[in-house]
């Protein structure tokens, strides 16, 4: 399948890699919207948000839980973005949670 994050996940591209687990990969972004942006992904492929069961979407949500932890923002806080489809600006059809964090963000959303 010709998937940008499916190859970055097979290490066919390479990404500075977060972690990892049974079901959820996390790299950090090449394009960083603040001090901390991280993305985490399915292993497997699937679209968005649309295309994702609450069994791989409740593991999704704990890494990112771990991932805050790990990465220093739990405490002061951070955000949480998935962007779907055309008008919600999505530009990887491989489905990823934003994590963003690490400094006071925009009180606005869009
Ligand atoms: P979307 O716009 O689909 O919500 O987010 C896609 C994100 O993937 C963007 O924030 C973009 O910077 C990031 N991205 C695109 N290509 C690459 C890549 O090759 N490597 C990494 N690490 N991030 C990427
Ligand atoms: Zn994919």
């Amino acid at each position: 399948m010709d998937c940008l994050f499916c190859k970055i996940i097979a290490g066919e591209i390479p990404c500075t890699k977060v972690s990892e687990d049974d079901a959820a990969f996390a790299f950090r972004d090449i394009n960083p919207q603040a001090p901390v942006h991280v993305l985490v992904l399915p292993k497997k492929h699937m679209a968005n948000i649309l295309e994702c069961d609450g069994e791989t979407m409740a593991k999704l949500l704990n890494a990112v839980k771990i991932i805050a932890k790990q990465e220093g923002v739990a405490e002061d806080g951070f955000r949480i973005v998935s962007n779907c489809g055309k008008n919600g600006a999505q530009s990887v059809n491989h489905l990823h949670i934003h994590v963003l964090g690490g400094a006071q963000l925009a009180d606005h959303m869009a």
